[in-house]
C-alpha cells in the first residue's frame, strides 16, 4: 500500500503517527492574481503546489502535503482585473496560526513553499514567528530558488535582468508544461519596464540589490513582466523537475536538522 501524505486525508490518530515519524508538514502558498493576458490567476498556486506535491510524492515517509493556500499580498496588481489582495497583516496571522497549530500537534520541522515573488517578506516574518513563538523550527523557500543555476543559464532565452520576472519566461514554460489547457500564447508578448538599472530590476534568477515594489500598472503594459513568447513546455519541464529534486534536499536537510536547546545568558 503506498504511503498517504496529504495531510487533509490523515485521521487524527493518524496525524499522531506523523508526528512521531517526524514528517516534515510542506505547505505551498501561492496567489490568486493577474498574471498577463496570456496565463490564469491560478499560476502561482499551481506552480508551488505542484513543486511541493511532487517532492512530497517522492519521500511520503518524511513528509506530509499541506492543503496549499490559495490568497495572499499583491495590493500592487489590484488595477489588474481578478487579483484578490489580502492586507499585509493579515496573511502573516493567517500563515502564522497555520505553523503554531501544526507546532501545536507536535510538528517540529515546518516547510513553506513559495510561489508568489510579493510573498518572500511576509512568509520569511511568518515562518520566524513560528519558530521564534512555537518549539517547532519553521522555514520558507521559494520554488524558483530551486531550480538549478547551470540549467536555468543554458535554458534561458530572455533578456537579462527583467525576461524572467512575471508571468515571463520561467512562468510560462511551467504552466505550459502542468496546463498547456490554460495558456493562451497568442496573446503573450514581451514587456519591460521603461525603467531599468543595476539597482532596480526585477528578475526570478536573481533579486535586484534594491528591495522596492510599487503599483505594477505604472511599470507593466500587460501585466507581464518579461519575455513569455521564450516559453515552451519542454523548458517548464525541466525547471520543474529541477525545483522538485531541489525540494526533496531541502525537506531531508530540514527533516535531520537538529533543534539545539536555547541559552539564556543572563
Ligand atoms: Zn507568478
Amino acid at each position: 500500500m503506498s504511503v498517504k501524505y496529504r495531510y487533509e486525508e490523515f485521521t487524527w490518530p493518524e496525524i499522531r503517527e506523523a508526528v512521531a515519524q517526524n514528517r516534515v508538514p510542506v505547505l505551498a502558498v501561492g496567489t490568486i492574481e493577474q498574471h498577463g493576458p496570456h496565463l490564469p490567476l491560478v499560476t502561482d498556486v499551481l506552480t508551488a503546489s505542484e513543486v511541493a506535491r511532487r517532492a512530497v510524492e517522492r519521500i511520503p515517509e518524511q513528509a506530509v502535503l499541506m492543503p496549499p493556500v490559495y490568497y495572499a499580498f499583491n495590493e500592487h496588481h489590484l488595477d489588474f482585473p481578478g487579483t484578490i489582495a489580502i492586507a499585509g497583516h493579515t496573511f502573516i496571522d493567517y500563515i502564522t496560526d497555520i505553523g503554531k497549530s501544526l507546532a501545536h500537534h507536535g510538528f517540529r520541522r515546518i516547510l513553506l513553499v513559495n510561489g508568489h515573488g510579493s510573498n518572500v517578506p511576509f512568509l520569511d516574518i511568518a515562518a520566524r514567528l513560528v519558530t521564534n513563538q512555537t518549539e517547532a523550527i519553521c522555514a520558507m523557500v521559494p520554488w524558483w530558488n530551486l531550480v538549478d543555476r547551470a540549467l536555468l543559464a543554458e535554458l534561458r532565452e530572455s533578456a537579462w535582468p527583467g525576461g524572467m520576472a512575471h508571468a515571463c519566461e520561467l512562468e510560462t514554460s511551467v504552466l505550459l508544461y502542468l496546463r498547456g489547457d490554460l495558456v493562451q500564447m497568442d496573446k503573450a508578448e514581451p514587456d519591460f519596464p521603461p525603467q531599468r538599472s543595476e539597482f532596480f530590476y526585477w528578475d526570478l534568477e536573481k533579486a535586484s540589490p534594491v528591495y522596492f515594489q510599487e503599483f505594477f500598472s505604472r511599470y507593466s503594459r500587460t501585466g507581464t513582466l518579461g519575455d513569455p513568447t521564450k516559453a515552451t513546455a519542454e523548458k517548464g519541464r525541466r525547471f520543474l523537475e529541477s525545483a522538485v529534486d531541489g525540494l526533496v534536499r531541502v525537506i531531508e536537510d530540514l527533516r535531520a536538522r537538529e533543534i539545539h536547546p536555547r541559552v539564556d545568558h543572563h
